[in-house]
């Protein structure tokens, strides 16, 4: 070995003692606060180190490891040139209160990526401010809000929404003081035109709409569903996270749509997990564009600059302005893709997803319900697994871990029973959807004991989800009870 024991003892002595002396001397803290004992941690070398985390990482699974097919929030391609020049310190270093003459750059960008979201979506204006999709959403109800206000029309309390929307749908709407309808879908899983009619009033605020809707089908009478709402003088809000299946083909604000959220982290490239990082612009049509959170961003002869001069906007909705190094990537994915490049990035999206499905429903083990013909995603049934082998879609997810695969989302939208929904993206290979295919059949023709006790090959069995729900442990105080529970 190189680091031969004769000579690093005595350095490592010296290194030691170089320390102490240095935290002597440094220590701020009052005596109270010192620490009186030693702090009882590993003492590791860097190789062990090393080791240790590399292990936990190749313990995870991302979209680096294999496919990811969740509905909706399904990571596509994120290329890997957009995380690159996001790092890049020009942009990373930025001080979000850099006086403006010296962020002209990132100011140009916010200001162009507006632009192309405007022409992606057939909107008038946008904000990049919010967050995150259910930001959006909420920023899409306040400006809906404001904009009743301003018409001094205070009558109107009410946020219709379908049964196959997003949970954050609802939310949003509670959230910014609407009462929620919600109401059920036809046979073929779209809205109910009539169940719409009925429940359109005076009242109505808002009709909170997904398409292609959380089953992956497309709203066909949309021009329809547009009419009626604003016939009855509200306003039509579009839910964008499945834009990815439209993109280039068709626009939420040519179909009457008013007001329109995108998740940039889903659509146009961020890895993102566990809540973030996000980003959830918002655009309106010219009538609202009044109402958006300040600042706007703006063009004067050739330089760009914050603008706070708008009387009517419902204010910030977050502090600075948005999720940079999610705008960013986005901007560098459009650039990168070009308009040609989304279509048929949405184009083969909708072959996948349907490729896909059709070899699912071919098989007869899975079924499909409501209308057959799918965008960029769909939802089977486990029905007739539970029915006859007693295998329940929660199975088949824990199952799939054993493959070395990532599950759909399950039990989502609720009117699908034992829903498996499956979004295989544009970024995966014909061979790796026939692998997914493969392994749903194999597993459905399994012996059920092996699937009901699954995943058998993980690092973490079958976890005991009613305890962790009755018995909730959500401080270290209690950290000795988890010796008791089963995990
Ligand atoms: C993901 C999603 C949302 C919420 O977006 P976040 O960015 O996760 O807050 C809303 N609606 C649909 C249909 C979604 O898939």
């Amino acid at each position: 070995m190189y680091h031969s024991a004769v000579w690093r003892e005595p350095l490592l002595n010296e290194l030691e003692e170089t320390k102490k002396e240095k935290y002597a001397t440094k220590s701020m803290l009052p005596d109270s606060l010192q620490r009186k004992t030693s702090l009882d941690i590993p003492n590791l070398d860097e190789t062990q180190v090393i080791r240790h985390f590399l292990r936990l990482s190749q313990m995870n699974y991302g979209i680096e490891s294999g496919i990811y097919p969740l509905g909706s929030c399904t990571m596509k391609y994120n290329p890997k040139i957009c995380e690159d020049i996001s790092r890049w310190e020009q942009f990373a270093l930025l001080h979000p209160y850099q006086d403006e003459t010296t962020t002209q750059g990132t100011l140009r960008i916010m200001y162009e990526l507006e632009k192309m979201l405007c022409e992606i979506t057939g909107m008038d204006h946008f904000t990049l401010q919010p967050a995150a999709g259910a930001q959006g959403e909420f920023t899409g109800l306040l400006i809906t809000r404001a904009y009743y206000e301003h018409k001094k029309d205070f009558n109107r309390d009410e946020v219709i929404l379908p049964d196959t929307s997003h949970g954050t749908n609802p939310a949003s709407a509670a959230m910014a003081g609407y009462k929620v309808i919600e109401i059920p879908s036809t046979k073929e899983g779209t809205v109910d035109l009539e169940m719409l009619k009925k429940v359109l009033s005076n009242k109505t605020a808002s009709f909170m709409l997904t398409n292609p809707n959380t089953l992956g089908i497309f709203e066909s009478e949309i021009i329809e569903i547009a009419r009626l709402v604003h016939e009855a003088g509200a306003l039509l809000y579009y839910d964008g996270a499945n834009m990815n299946a439209i993109m280039g083909k068709a626009r939420p604000g040519d179909m009457g749509f008013d007001i329109v959220h995108l998740n940039l982290h889903k659509t146009f490239s961020t890895p993102h997990g566990g809540g973030g990082p996000g980003s959830g612009p918002v655009g309106v049509k010219e009538k609202l564009g009044r109402f958006l959170p300040v600042p706007r961003v703006l063009k004067k002869q050739n330089n760009f600059c914050f603008d706070y001069e708008y009387p009517d906007s419902i204010g910030k909705i977050k502090a600075t302005y948005g999720n940079s190094s999610v705008i960013l990537k986005a901007y560098i994915y459009i650039l990168l893709m070009g308009g040609n490049g989304l279509k048929e990035t949405s184009e083969i999206a909708v072959l996948n997803a349907n490729y896909m499905k059709k070899k699912l429903v071919d098989s007869t083990l899975y079924q499909l319900p409501y209308r057959q013909l799918r965008k960029h995603e769909f939802v089977i049934s486990c029905e007739q697994l539970l029915s006859t082998k007693g295998i329940r879609a929660s199975d088949v997810a824990k199952r799939l871990l054993d493959y070395g695969l990532h599950p759909p989302t399950v039990y989502f939208p609720h009117i699908v029973k034992e829903a498996l929904m499956i979004e295989p993206t544009e970024s995966e290979s014909k061979k790796t959807l026939d692998e997914y295919i493969d392994t749903l059949l194999k597993i459905a023709q399994e012996d059920p004991s092996l699937v009901k006790d699954a995943p058998h090959n993980t690092a973490v069995q079958r976890i005991d989800e009613i305890g962790a729900v009755k018995n909730p442990i959500l401080t270290w105080k209690n950290i000795e009870k988890l010796n008791e529970i089963h995990i």
